[in-house]
């Protein structure tokens, strides 16, 4: 079997996971588990990064040793493996581990066997956060830019990588591809460094600075490896570089493809520095860089010196793991940026896995039980009218694999997502309910096989993002864990016949209401300082004065309230409203009437999302004109602080009901 190793980043230790980490991880996790789909041998590595001199102090201000300060660190990102529902064959420790300090040590005497490291006395502006040096031009105001602190001028004698020997060969090594950068624009980022003119840099640190903490440099005891040096080379410590046993030799040396996950902040030392190191050593280079962008919170960015962490493991508590995943994966672009809000996880699981996933494997189940005697229904020849959807199933694993070999984790969700829309409508337009009321047996039988058999396919090919789920589901269905794989994706017409299929609890219950920690929340907490003097939800509010006392509301009698006519609709088309970024223009049946209605919520909602969702409308409205378009009844919706929310009866009720 073909081999395929695949990395994260190794995250510093100081503090506990945040959201920003787990999506690498869960990326990384996914790109792990389609890759043994695809029928790949794989092995995934993630670990911790402890020799940070950061470490050093943070555990001199909580007054204890530094071993124990990353340990207990340590294993915050250890305890991923299980509440991500992650698939990593292995974790390392960089402060703890024999195989991590031998291929240290080792990597470090080959580049200066190899005339690669010199002594020289080097005096730099030092950001403690980053623990990196920055050039003048490189601050902001005369800060870092990603810790606001001013770096300290620091003068001292240190090993230096000759990095400016391979320049020509970096240049021509990332140009050509050979080792790929994804996305492309990440890739001209590098280019421009390079061709900027590369530096030799510093790798090592004076011991007592660094109080005896970090791996001694092999021969100088009196100075420590520089703690990216080290970091970087836990990608094949891990394996057993230290004395190149079968690991290394079957996942790195002869693995034909070789793939780090990494954030965009620390893509110079991944793309520059590590194959320089490398190529110094006389070691095989990584083949692959795949890159994502930032969290934002609030168009802010995450991070640990700004205070606005959002802790994921809290979301998984209250959502569910592959809820988190599903959105993480398909909300958050695959390679740029993104924004992360409560409002839009509750909206995404809403829409994408209680409405359309979660309702189609409800109703398949259901119409299996009450049409077929709970069992996967014997199917005859299938008609024209089937053609599209048993094309679109067989053809969408390849599609698939396509996507995910580019990197591209959101349009492979998007195009999987489709086939389930798909079998949606396919099962809406066969009307099994109605084939019954004739007697048509044959064609139930047809339909619902069809339909499962679509939504095995989508669920094999989802499993990679939610691996819970997708598993019970297919469970559900009869299927064998072995037949989990690309290949039975690609295949029609697996399901047995005669097969007992296991209805259950629906598998995405809907959010009924936004349980959520409010964005507002987060930002409060943010403001760190003041935790203490404010309560959440207080702290924005002004103090009351003799203008901010409401008056009392005016009552009405029950006549007057029954004027207003509400009734429940279905929407049944939506579209964005040209020039006006607030509108949509919605279609919603009503019983047998079907009317149009404007909405301002296009900044709240998909056009998509909305059709088939139950709404409730003031029906008796004056119709009136909006932007030249006639609206003709009003949306019932809340708002709060985080936005607007439309009204949905509790279960589907049947539309044009006078609501009261
Ligand atoms: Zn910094």
């Amino acid at each position: 079997m073909s081999k395929f190793y695949i990395t994260t980043a190794i995250p510093f230790v100081n503090a506990k996971p945040h959201i920003g980490f787990a999506l690498e991880i869960i990326q990384t996790d996914a790109l792990a588990r389609y890759y043994r789909l695809f029928g790949r041998d794989v092995r995934f590595l993630t670990g911790s990064d402890e020799n940070a001199l950061k470490n050093v102090q943070t555990a001199e201000k909580e007054g204890i040793p530094t071993a124990e300060l990353v340990a207990r660190n340590a294993k915050f990102f250890a305890d991923m493996h299980d509440y991500l529902s992650l698939s990593n064959d292995d974790f390392i420790r960089t402060s703890s581990e024999q195989r991590h300090r031998r291929g240290a040590e080792k990597l470090w005497t080959a580049c200066f066997n190899n005339g690669d490291i010199y002594k020289k006395r080097y005096q730099g502006l030092y950001c403690l956060g980053c623990e990196k040096f920055y050039v003048p031009e490189e601050l902001v105001g005369g800060k870092c830019p990603d810790h606001d602190i001013v770096p300290e001028m620091i003068e001292e004698e240190n090993y230096i990588f000759r990095l400016s020997k391979y320049q020509e060969q970096l240049e021509r090594l990332i140009e050509s591809d050979t080792y790929k950068i994804v996305p492309k624009t990440r890739k001209n980022e590098v280019m421009a460094f390079i061709r900027s003119g590369l530096q030799d840099f510093s790798v090592s640190r004076p011991a007592q600075r660094a109080k005896g903490w970090g791996i001694p440099v092999p021969g100088d005891p009196s100075q420590v490896i520089y703690v990216w040096f080290d970091a970087l080379s836990n990608y094949i410590n891990a394996l057993g570089y230290a004395d190149e046993g079968d690991l290394y030799k079957k996942y790195w040396v002869e693995c034909p493809e070789r793939v780090h996950v990494t954030g965009k902040d620390i893509i110079r030392f991944h793309a520059v520095y590590w194959p320089a190191m490398l190529m110094s050593a006389k070691v095989p280079l990584p083949h692959r860089l795949l890159t994502h962008g930032f969290i934002n919170i609030d168009d802010q960015k995450i991070s640990k010196s700004l205070g606005n962490v959002i802790d994921p493991e809290a979301i998984t508590k209250r959502y569910g793991t592959d809820q988190l995943r599903y959105f993480l994966l398909s909300e958050i672009s695959t390679t740029g940026d993104g924004d992360f809000s409560y409002v839009r996880l509750e909206q995404r699981i809403n829409s994408d896995l209680a409405n359309d996933y979660g309702n189609l494997a409800s109703r398949i189940f259901k119409m299996m039980d009450n049409y077929c005697g709970g069992l996967v229904p014997e199917a005859g020849n299938p008609g024209s009218s089937d053609d599209e959807l048993l094309s679109s199933s067989t053809g969408l694993g390849l599609k698939v694999k396509d996507l995910v070999e580019k990197f591209d984790l959101n349009e492979a969700i998007v195009q999987t997502m489709d086939l389930v829309k798909l079998t949606n409508r396919y099962v809406e337009s066969n009307a099994p309910w109605k084939l019954f009321k004739e007697g048509n047996q044959e064609r139930i039988n047809l339909v619902l096989y069809n339909a499962a058999e679509a939504l095995r396919i989508a669920s094999i090919l989802l499993s990679p993002v939610m691996p819970g789920k997708c598993r019970e589901l297919l469970l559900r269905l009869g299927v064998e864990e072995k037949d989990i794989t690309l290949a039975k994706a690609s295949e029609w017409g697996l399901l047995k016949a005669g097969q007992k299929i296991s209805a259950g609890e629906p598998l995405f219950p809907r959010i009924e209401k936004n349980i959520g920690i409010s964005n507002t929340e987060v930002r409060i907490q943010k403001k760190a300082g003041k935790m203490e003097e404010t309560k959440p939800g207080l702290a924005d509010s002004v103090q009351p004065t003799a203008d901010s006392i409401k008056p009392v509301e005016e009552l009405i009698d029950i006549d007057c309230f029954k004027k207003v006519k509400l009734r429940t609709a279905e929407i049944i088309a939506a579209e964005k409203v040209p020039n006006a970024d607030k509108l949509l223009r919605l279609q919603v049946k009503l019983g047998e009437e079907t009317r149009q209605v404007l909405a301002g919520i296009a900044q709240w909602y998909t056009p998509e999302s909305l059709v088939g969702q139950q709404v409730v409308i003031v029906a008796n409205l004056k119709p009136a004109k909006i932007r030249g378009l006639e609206s003709h009844g009003m949306l019932l919706a809340a708002q709060d602080k985080d936005g607007v929310v439309i009204l949905n009866p509790q279960r589907k009720v049947e539309t044009g009901g006078e609501v009261r």
